[in-house]
């Protein structure tokens, strides 16, 4: 029988959920010193975070410098050192890739979208280069000649994210933290504004502060009765109905072989509008991707499949030359503004979230783990970057409707 772990009866710091974003806080959490336990329903890192592509690229689609833009820059930035730190204490290389992204026009409103992205990100001082269909086509010559030209993100790139995953519970492994795997949390039990445990399929744990990093079924979390009642009363309103709402969005992926005694057909991240390659290493290319709210469905379609090869032949239609050997489905974990959610509840502050991360989990992951178990290691105490994603900001608005 699989060794999932003994349930220890309290710790510090509890984890719920072993994505890359559950993983990433609880290994800065025992880097700080916590003694944390990270509680996994199935598998640690088999969900949103292994259908990832696992591109680094928070230049390609951002519109303005705004603070989610920040974020994701600074998480990228802060990549190379976390790669090697990961590999140091897991033995794992993440396959950091930093050849840069293409952003591919293929019609006159895609050319006036890389326009307004170029002027707004020059102006900004990002790094980011204009190209002729010419130099595009010298980078990249499989790509299709029907490109007009390009936006190329020198430093935006790509990790293998399964073995992002695999390095950081490698390495929560090292750093003493109990990862407790086939284990579902059903329950946050709070009593006088505090969390005080957790009711899990295999008993009741208390700690001292609790991480709800459940991705795409993080809503689903219960605050116990007594805690919602206190709650309700505190705000005039329904104690689950102030929680962040979480919500999956599916995104579907194909991933072509290898071919035979071939060169890779890119070796950017290639994007357009519409889809995107992302070569890896191994050889493997992969294909994506859709956008679809089929609840917690995590099915793969002919419609996704024939959608995602349009995408790519567009790109690249020597693409009809490869074998698909893979398909497969995640759930993004969306908030109702697109931000993810970090930071405490208000009415229970030793409640925190780290959800949210909708697309970009992967990019965010380094920042996220550091920003979060800082705030928790110093009680509350919050980074600037992190004011504009407190779960907080759902309840403003709904106050002020
Ligand atoms: C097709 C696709 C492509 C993507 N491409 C990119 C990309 O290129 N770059 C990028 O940055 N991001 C990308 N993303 C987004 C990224 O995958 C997510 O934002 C990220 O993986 C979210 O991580 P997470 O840890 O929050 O969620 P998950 O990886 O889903 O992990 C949540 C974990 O919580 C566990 N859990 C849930 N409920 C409970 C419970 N009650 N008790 C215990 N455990 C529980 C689950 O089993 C799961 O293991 C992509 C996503 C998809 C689907």
């Amino acid at each position: 029988m699989r060794n999932v772990g003994e349930l220890p009866e309290r710790a510090e710091a509890v984890v719920i959920g072993g994505g890359v974003i559950g993983l990433a806080v609880a290994r800065e959490l025992a880097r700080g010193g916590a003694e944390v336990v990270l509680i996994e329903r199935g598998e640690a890192g088999a969900e949103s975070s292994w259908a990832a592509a696992g591109m680094l690229a928070p230049q390609v689609e951002a519109d303005r410098a705004d603070e989610f833009f920040k974020l994701a820059a600074a998480s990228r930035d802060a990549y190379p050192a976390f790669a090697r730190e990961l590999e140091e204490e897991s033995g794992v290389d993440i396959e950091l890739d930093r050849t840069g992204t293409l952003y591919l026009a293929f019609t006159e409103a895609d050319e006036e979208e890389c326009e307004r992205r170029l002027l707004w990100q020059t102006r900004a001082g990002l790094r980011v280069e204009r190209l002729t269909a010419v130099e595009v086509r010298a980078l990249e010559p499989r790509v299709s000649a029907r490109v007009r030209s390009a936006l190329r993100f020198p430093l935006d790139g790509q990790v293998e994210n399964r073995r992002l995953t695999s390095a950081l519970a490698k390495a929560c492994g090292r750093r003493g933290v109990r990862v407790i795997t086939q284990t579902e949390v059903s329950t946050v039990k709070v009593e006088d504004g505090r969390a005080v445990g957790v009711e899990t399929s295999r008993g009741m744990m208390r700690a001292s502060s609790f991480v709800v990093a459940c991705g795409a079924w993080s809503s689903m979390l219960r605050l116990d009765t007594a805690a919602a009642h206190e709650i309700s009363a505190t705000h005039g309103g329904d104690a689950q109905e102030t929680r962040p709402r979480i919500e999956p969005v599916r995104g579907q992926m194909l991933c072509f072989a290898p071919a035979a005694a071939q060169s890779p057909l890119v070796r950017h991240v290639v994007y357009s509008p519409r889809g995107y390659l992302v070569p890896r290493r191994d050889g493997r290319l992969l294909a994506g991707t859709t956008t679809e709210h089929a609840g917690f469905d995590k099915s793969v379609t002919d419609t996704g499949r024939e959608a995602i090869t349009m995408q790519a032949r567009e790109i690249a239609p020597a693409v009809d030359a490869l074998v698909v050997s893979e398909a497969w489905a995640g759930l993004r974990p969306r908030g109702a503004d697109d931000w993810p959610v970090l930071g405490a509840l208000a009415d229970v502050p030793n409640l925190f979230y780290a959800t949210g991360h909708y697309r970009n989990g992967i990019l965010l992951a380094p920042l996220t783990g550091a920003l979060v178990a800082g705030m928790i290691l110093r009680q509350g105490m919050t980074s600037p970057l992190l004011e504009a994603f407190t779960p907080e900001r759902f309840r403003r608005a709904s106050c002020a409707v």
